[in-house]
């Protein structure tokens, strides 16, 4: 499953990646992307890590051909991965657990983490329960009073939850906090980030972890249609859930690639979190990337319905790929999201994700002007039990408008 795919020497997808980092954690980088593609080319560590996949994630997760939404969109063939199916509910695992594996092989005992929702913060506090790591979960307060169910859950874990009472209080600020504490700590601790975001290497490092999901569904396609999907879609908060799938396919020219942003309350700056679509090149946590960001170079506040895509940057190879063409960004409102786990929760019995929502919505928008003999894949990056409580609100504030 962690067959390889072609690496990047650099650090950079044309203009965008790079290292911005203090001084203090070059050596750790550096060491970082030895040790990274040293054990990328260890057999007993690819071993291992499939090992992990397998027995703690449940990997493989399932290709799902959805029937009903398929007959009701009266298009495409309309296929799901399944990764909210994974332990812990997401895509998130399959990194924490490459990341936790890659700790062990540096000696290091202790590792830290950012986290909006939770979901990463929960998938790295499991990664670490398994293997018997020391945890810390770096959280903005406003998060943590909005998911207090995942800070039980990482405690429960036995992960310590530090709260952030900086800037806007959410992801952003926590992984500020996150960066501080490893310039520090980095002799003993890993810093185990949770997309494909960052300094050279965990982009591409984030991205090999999460191309699992990109390399079953190639096979499964193949096996059930004999083809690769005309379409794939998926949700970009950071982008590790649409870099895994799109990574293993993106040399085959035949299949279109489409990446959905927070198009939040408006597409006026502070309303969405639509950093490819919406934002300018700048550098934010250590990378160039798109960037939601003011006339002065100030980072901008962002908002979306879901937590994980509510951040002002994105991974340096979206970047890459939205100037180079190959993958086509576009934006989903909050009101659409929310449509869109209603009709999949009545039409199929999966509740989504927020975050996976987006990607459903523009994929029924697709599916309705393709052909029946076409196949749209979403990548249903998780479930939505997480954001029950939200969900509830939100309904119930639109049936007291309406
Ligand atoms: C965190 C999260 C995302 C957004 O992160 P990416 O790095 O863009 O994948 C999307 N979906 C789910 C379910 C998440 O938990």
């Amino acid at each position: 499953m962690s067959e390889k795919t072609p690496l990047p020497t650099t650090g950079y997808f044309g203009p965008y990646g790079g290292r911005f980092v203090p001084e203090t954690l070059m050596s750790a980088l550096a060491q970082l992307q030895r040790e990274y593609r040293a054990a990328m080319a260890d057999e007993s560590f690819c071993a291992e890590f499939d090992r992990c996949l397998r027995e703690i994630a449940g990997r493989p997760s399932e290709m799902y051909l959805a029937r009903r939404l398929t007959e009701r969109s009266g298009g495409a063939k309309i296929y799901m991965k399944r990764e909210d199916m994974n332990h812990t509910g997401a895509h998130k695992i399959n990194n924490t657990l490459g990341q936790a594996l890659l700790t062990l092989r540096m000696g290091k005992r202790r590792v830290i983490a950012e986290t909006g929702a939770g979901q990463h913060g929960v998938a790295t506090a499991t990664a670490a329960a398994v293997f018997g790591l020391e945890c810390e979960v770096y959280m903005g307060t406003e998060d943590i009073r909005r998911q207090a169910l995942n800070v039980f859950r990482m405690e429960l874990l036995g992960a310590h939850v530090a709260p952030v009472t900086t800037g806007q209080r959410t992801l952003k600020d926590a992984c500020n906090e996150a960066m501080r504490d490893w310039m520090g700590s980095v002799e003993h601790t890993h810093y185990i980030l949770g997309s494909v975001v960052g300094p050279a290497p965990f982009p591409e490092m984030v991205r090999q972890f999460q191309c699992c999901i990109g390399l079953e569904s190639r096979e499964q396609m193949l096996q059930l249609e004999g083809r690769l999907p005309d379409v794939i879609v998926a949700c970009v908060g950071g982008g590790s859930n649409a870099a895994g799938i799109f990574s293993p396919m993106i040399d085959d020219e035949s299949v279109e690639m489409v990446g959905v942003e927070a198009g939040g309350r408006s597409m006026g700056l502070g309303d969405h979190a639509a950093s490819l679509v919406a934002g300018t090149p700048g550098v934010l946590h250590g990378a160039k990337s798109y960037v939601l960001q003011d006339s002065d170079g100030q980072t901008a506040p962002v908002h979306s319905v879901s937590a994980g895509l509510d951040y002002p940057g994105v991974g340096p190879e979206h970047a890459y790929w939205k100037d180079s063409g190959r993958v086509r960004y576009t934006t989903c409102s909050d009101d659409e999201a929310l449509d869109a786990v209603c009709l999949l929760s009545r039409t199929e019995g999966i509740i989504p994700a927020l975050e996976s929502a987006h990607a459903v919505a523009e994929a029924i928008r697709i599916a309705a002007e393709m052909k029946p003999e076409q196949i749209i894949l979403i990548n249903l990056s998780g479930r939505g039990d997480k954001d029950c409580n939200e969900i509830a609100d939100i309904l119930k504030r639109r049936k007291e408008q309406a």
